[in-house]
């Protein structure tokens, strides 16, 4: 089956890069939230990049942000998506809103449809299990800022068939990104990897051995990293990492996976990161 529409859930930092990329590759995009407010603030932030694609350095040839733009369409929720071969779920990293989102995109869309979820650290197999064609449902793990980032994770469930995956792999390759296939463990690669170090970074925080510039110094500085750690962070969003290395310590039981006290204190306060403003850093004088 050809994929020619595409429906995106959740309209946030994710969401909205992944939609960008699926219109830039000529795909008719169908982008929902429960928050009408994100969908108004995605719609400007892929302007905003697409403008700066296109009037950049290189120029990306043949790129029109009006045309591309004028291929995703907002709509209400995952009811609205019939019709889509193609829904990638890009929703709060909640189990329990994933399979519900999962199951009511299943609903809509029928049996032959292909459901990706952009989770970064839940089980495949288990939100496969929430919908009646599990073979059809796989991870599509894409990297923050979705337009930049040339890398997707792709996530086999215990469940997804050969055509899917081939199907999913393909796709991937349209957009432009490099397809990488990993197992299904908590985290994948690259939040298993990823996250102990953020919350390591956090603990040296946390414990008074340096303050976030320094942390981060030490990492770009030394260690070649483009960004360090806490800005890195701050760019995922805490209240995404932690729901990560919440993942990580419940399914590992291991206690090197414990979320930094700091970490949890900040997302409780509302410092999120970039996307309310401030997080290890402020962002409000910031464009
Ligand atoms: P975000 O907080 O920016 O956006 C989440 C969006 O989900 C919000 O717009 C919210 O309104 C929406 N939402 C919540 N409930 C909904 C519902 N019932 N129906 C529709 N939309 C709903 O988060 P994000 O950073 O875009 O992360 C989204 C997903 O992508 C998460 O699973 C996250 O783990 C994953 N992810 C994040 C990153 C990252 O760097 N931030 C990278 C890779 C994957």
């Amino acid at each position: 089956m050809e994929i020619r529409q595409v429906g995106v859930i959740g309209a946030g930092q994710m969401g909205g890069g992944i939609a960008q990329v699926c219109a830039q590759a000529g795909l008719a995009v169908r982008l929902c939230d429960i928050d009408p407010a994100q969908q108004a603030r995605a719609m400007a932030q892929m302007r905003r990049s697409l403008d700066k694609l296109a009037a950049g350095q290189a120029g990306q040839a043949g790129l029109e942000p009006d045309a591309v733009l004028a291929r995703v369409a907002t709509v209400s929720g995952p009811g609205a998506l019939a019709g889509c071969e193609l829904v990638v779920e890009a929703a709060s990293e909640q189990l329990a809103l994933k399979l519900r989102l999962l199951g009511e995109a299943a609903a809509a869309v029928g049996p032959d449809a292909i459901i990706a979820s952009n989770t970064s650290s839940i089980s495949l197999t288990r939100l496969a299990a929430a919908v009646p064609s599990p073979q059809r449902v796989i991870g599509m793990h894409f990297m923050n800022p979705v337009p930049l980032m040339p890398l997707v994770e792709i996530i086999r469930a215990e469940q997804t068939d050969d055509a899917t995956h081939r199907a999913i792999e393909a796709l991937t390759t349209r957009l432009g990104k490099t397809p990488v296939t990993v197992g299904d463990a908590p985290g994948f690669v690259s939040n298993r990897v990823l996250m102990p170090m953020i919350n390591e970074a956090a603990f040296c925080v946390h414990d008074g051995v340096a303050d976030p510039a320094a942390v981060d110094a030490v990492m770009t500085l030394g260690m070649r990293h483009p960004l360090g750690p806490l800005a890195l962070a701050d760019l995922i969003g805490l209240d995404t990492c932690v729901a990560i290395l919440d993942v990580l310590y419940s399914e590992f039981r291991d206690s090197k996976y414990r979320v930094c006290p700091l970490l949890a204190r900040y997302v409780a306060a509302g410092r999120l990161g970039r996307k309310s403003g401030r997080g290890f850093y402020d962002y409000t004088d910031r464009s």
